[in-house]
């Protein structure tokens, strides 16, 4: 069957395994719906042939064409097959990092400043990872993996601890510091955020107006109730709300009306083609003055150059954060430098 090209062969078998199955449903007099998921590998991707090997990665093709939806062939791809084996590697080293007390996480901090004045206005909290070879593993890569699995919850919750303890120890330098933190949908969803933070807020015994939630818009949200929910509760216990990443997927102004947030920040997309492009300008003016007349703060995200500073200063954008104050860094570092 494989002759004349893998693609048309595996598909040929894959029409044939369907077939058989409707004979055999036929046959049998079954009433039934029925729909076949298959994993192919073709012979050339096999390196070692043992009984053993063909079986693992015919089961890994299975799996896969049963992940993206069912109902469909999958053919092995030694790439795939990688990322399939890193992500698994990445999410059993989260694992034992969650059970070993957190061995490997950490929280680094950027600035966020205020425009005017270049003064720090507050910090944002950002996770890292580093896995037990000692390399770093990038949050777009591993954020996913723990959303995925749930493990975001457990994490979600030590950020939130660590982040709101490391805010108070600094006000006893600067009193009215200020830190925001990174809420994932899946926390909202899967998890009682809301108790969760509140807790944490009594137990370090800190004034909720200092701490900023961070969660970004998306098409689900809109609507969902636990979201609202969630919303409310800030709303009512004074806990602060910053839209991130506005302006990038789904964007629905309509939402500043509906939700009650404190702070807008908009994407870095905007800056990066700020010189570039006449949109990017006016989006972030747009939205600037649209801000300033429902009484909320704006944050422009990725300033990594003075003249882009000095753009933004023009739009009366209130606050920046990006490479041009400074990076996200460790505890110490971040000391050394603002405290
Ligand atoms: P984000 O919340 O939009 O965070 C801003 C990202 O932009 C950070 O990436 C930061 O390092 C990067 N950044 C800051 N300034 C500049 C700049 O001037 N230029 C450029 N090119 N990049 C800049 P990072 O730390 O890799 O985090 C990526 C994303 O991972 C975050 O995006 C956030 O969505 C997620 N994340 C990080 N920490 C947490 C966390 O504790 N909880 C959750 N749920 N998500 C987190
Ligand atoms: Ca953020
Ligand atoms: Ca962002």
């Amino acid at each position: 069957d494989f002759i004349g090209g893998q693609e048309i062969g595996a598909t040929r078998l894959y029409r044939e395994i369907c077939n058989r199955v409707e004979k055999f449903i036929e046959k049998n007099g079954y009433d039934a719906v029925f729909t076949v998921s298959a994993g192919l590998i073709a012979c050339k991707d096999i390196k070692e042939s043992s009984y053993n090997e063909i079986l693992k990665l015919s089961q890994y093709s299975l799996s896969e064409a049963k992940h993206r939806g069912k109902n469909q062939i999958y053919l092995f791809d030694e790439d795939d097959y990688k990322k399939f084996l890193r992500k698994r590697r990445i999410l059993h080293e989260l694992r034992e990092a969650v059970a070993n007390d957190w061995a490997g996480f950490d929280l680094y901090f950027q600035p966020i400043m205020d425009s005017d004045s270049g003064k720090l206005y507050a910090a944002e909290s950002l996770l890292r990872f580093k896995d037990s070879t000692g390399e770093m593993i990038p949050p777009v890569e591993f954020i996913p993996i723990l959303e995925e699995s749930g493990l975001i919850v457990p994490v979600g919750k030590w950020v939130a601890y660590t982040a709101i303890k490391q805010c108070k120890e600094w006000q006893k330098i600067i009193p009215e510091f200020k830190i925001n933190i990174n809420l994932s949908y899946i926390q909202i969803r899967k998890s009682n955020v809301a108790l969760d933070i509140i807790n944490v807020i009594q137990k370090v015994g800190i004034d909720p107006k200092y701490v900023t939630f961070e969660f970004t818009e998306s098409g689900y949200l809109e609507n969902d109730t636990s979201v609202k929910k969630l919303i409310k509760i800030f709303n009512n216990q004074g806990i602060k709300l910053a839209l991130d990443d506005f302006g990038t997927g789904y964007s629905n102004l309509a939402y500043l009306q509906n939700f009650n947030v404190d702070v807008i920040k908009i994407d870095r997309c905007f800056v990066e083609n700020l010189a570039e492009d006449d949109f990017s300008g006016a989006f972030v003016k747009m939205v600037s003055e649209l801000a300033k007349t429902i009484g909320v703060t704006v944050c422009v995200e990725g300033v990594e150059q003075k003249k882009q500073l000095e753009a933004l200063k023009d739009m009366n954008v209130k606050l920046v954060q990006g490479y041009y104050y400074g990076n996200p860094m460790p505890v110490q570092e971040f000391e050394k430098m603002y405290l």
